[in-house]
Formats: C-alpha cells, sequence, structure tokens
C-alpha cells in the first residue's frame, strides 16, 4: 500500500530517476543521509562510526580536498584510501569522495561507491566525462554562482558518457549576504523537480557555514522535497581539520535524522512497509541509541 503525502507537490514524482549509492537509493521512498567529516583524517574510521551510529546512511570520505587556500590542509590523498576501506567493511555503508583531477579517479575506484563533483570543478568538463565513465554513480555540485541551466549541462556531460547514474547537490550560492558562507537556494529543488528527472540532494553544511544552522536547512531542504541531503558531522568539531565552524557532531546528526525520518511521510509518498521503518529509525534516533547497527536505520 502507497500512503500518499500530505504535500503532493514537494518529493519526487515517479518518474524521478532512483540512483544507487550502495544500498542507499537516492530518488526513491527515503531520504538519505550522507555525512561524515569535511576531510578525511587520521581518525576516519571512528569518525565514520559515530556517523553510522548517527543513523547516516552513506558516509562522506573525501580524501582530496579542494581548498581556497592553498596553504590549507589539501586532503590525506592515497594515504586515506585505507581508511576508507576499513570505514566501509567497518560501518557497512557505502562512501563518496571527491576527484578534484582525472587520475585521482582510478586512485578512488574500488574504495568508493559514488564520485563527488565538488563546485569548483562543476565547470572541469574533462572531469565530469571521466567520472561518467569511471561508472561509479556521480554527484555533481551546484557552482557558486552557476544558473540551473548550467548545472543541468554539467550534469549532460556525465550523462553523455552513458553513466545514468546522477545526482544534483545544491550546496548554497553567492549572493551579497555575508552571514552565511552561501545562500541555499531551496527554489532550486521545486524548480529543478519540474526540469529533470534526476535525484536532487541539498548540502546545508557548505550553504550555512556554521554548525547551528544546520539543523534548520535540512528540515527546509527535505520539506522542498530533497532525495537526500550531505551533511559534515565530526565527532570533535573543534578539532575537525578542514570546515571546522560547520560540522555538527553526531548527536546533533541524529536529531536530523529523526526529524527527517518523520516529515518524509509527509512531503514524500511511502510505502506502508517503508514507513513503519521509518519510524523506528525514528524511535532508535530519538535514544541516541549507539548500540543499534547502521543497518537497522530506514534503509529503504
Ligand atoms: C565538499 O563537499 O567537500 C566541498 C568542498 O563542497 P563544495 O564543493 O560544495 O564547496
Ligand atoms: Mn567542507
Amino acid at each position: 500500500m502507497v500512503i500518499e503525502p500530505l504535500i503532493s507537490s514537494a518529493g519526487p514524482s515517479p518518474s524521478t530517476r532512483r540512483v544507487s549509492i550502495g544500498d542507499a537509493i537516492v530518488g526513491g521512498d527515503a531520504v538519505q543521509v550522507i555525512a561524515g567529516p569535511c576531510a578525511v583524517e587520521s581518525r576516519y574510521v571512528d569518525h565514520a562510526m559515530a556517523t553510522a551510529h548517527a543513523g547516516a546512511t552513506a558516509l562522506r570520505g573525501c580524501v582530496f580536498k579542494p581548498r581556497t587556500s592553498p596553504d590549507s590542509f589539501q586532503g590525506m590523498g592515497a594515504d586515506g584510501l585505507p581508511l576508507l576501506d576499513a570505514a566501509r567493511s567497518t560501518t557497512g555503508l557505502p562512501v563518496i569522495a571527491e576527484p578534484l583531477e582525472v587520475d585521482d579517479i582510478a586512485l578512488l575506484q574500488g574504495h568508493v561507491d559514488a564520485l563527488m563533483i565538488g563546485a569548483r570543478s562543476m565547470h572541469n568538463t574533462p572531469l565530469l566525462r571521466a567520472a561518467g565513465r569511471s561508472g561509479l554513480p556521480v554527484i555533481v555540485k551546484r557552482g557558486m554562482s552557476a544558473t540551473y541551466d548550467e548545472w543541468l549541462q554539467a550534469a549532460r556531460y556525465v550523462e553523455q558518457t552513458g553513466n545514468t547514474q546522477v545526482i544534483l547537490c545544491e550546496r548554497g550560492i553567492r549572493t551579497f549576504e555575508t552571514a552565511t558562507r552561501n545562500t541555499l537556494d531551496v527554489s532550486a529543488i521545486a524548480v529543478l523537480r519540474g526540469r529533470t528527472d534526476l535525484p536532487i540532494a541539498v548540502d546545508p553544511s557548505h550553504a550555512a557555514g556554521n554548525a547551528s544552522w544546520v539543523p534548520a536547512l535540512s528540515i527546509a531542504a527535505v520539506a522542498a522535497g530533497a532525495d537526500a541531503l550531505l551533511i559534515e558531522c565530526h565527532p570533535d568539531p573543534h578539532h575537525s581539520v578542514c570546515d571546522a565552524a560547520q560540522a555538527i557532531t553526531p548527536a546533533v546528526l541524529s536529531e536530523i535524522v529523526r526529524a527527517v525520518r518523520t516529515l518524509t511521510p509527509v512531503v514524500r509518498s511511502v510505502r506502508a512497509g517503508s514507513l513503519a521503518q521509518c519510524r523506528d529509525a525514528a524511535a532508535g534516533a530519538r535514544g541516541h541509541d549507539a548500540t543499534r547497527l547502521p543497518r537497522d536505520h530506514a534503509r529503504s
């Protein structure tokens, strides 16, 4: 039995494409929560475990980092790949990572379940094509000043390789406002729903730039129909080597997961079995029950 949402215009349409990142289906009944530290650090496996226990359904595992300053930490590089393998096997969750250049893709193959094209790389057409040829699902983040059409065309570079496993990710755009790191364009979800069958993810962390605003932006994104959230989470945010100000704790992530599960049937149609799983997962997250295995959380 399919349970209809209260607001039928939000959420995916029957034609929305389903993209599988491991067991996490983006564009289906459930809203996937992809989370983890901004960058892979030496204690990444612990970070991944904490993120998984908070209810994430996929992990950020960025070993190559695009940094504005060349003097900032640039990521662990290939040294971080064994940590991705360990996190994957320990948590059972799929991992996503960002290639900065074409050669990074071969290094990441076999260690990750999806590639993420970062905002700074959205216009890098050789990278988009190489990501498509990898055969891995590709998350195309919106460039910080890209229009919807430019963003959709970037996604088409991936699709023209024959790879249809593409997800769009809104991460905030540059505006005159300086309080936030970027301005989250929630409209993008509503507008693009009518223009493409690609599932749509939202990264509230790089939009906000401040951990305290991430929960509200996450809820706004899901209420507008986002198919997935991409959130920076670190057990000790102040000591995060990268983007410390916007990293939320696993406890806050757990609250977001609970709210997302509660909100899901309001904005998207779900099958009865999925709804029960949403409720169970919400109940589990409410107690921050660290003994629950990640696979117990809604996986529909
Ligand atoms: C990231 O997600 O690690 C990142 C660098 O974000 P963006 O490309 O959106 O700035
Ligand atoms: Mn970051």
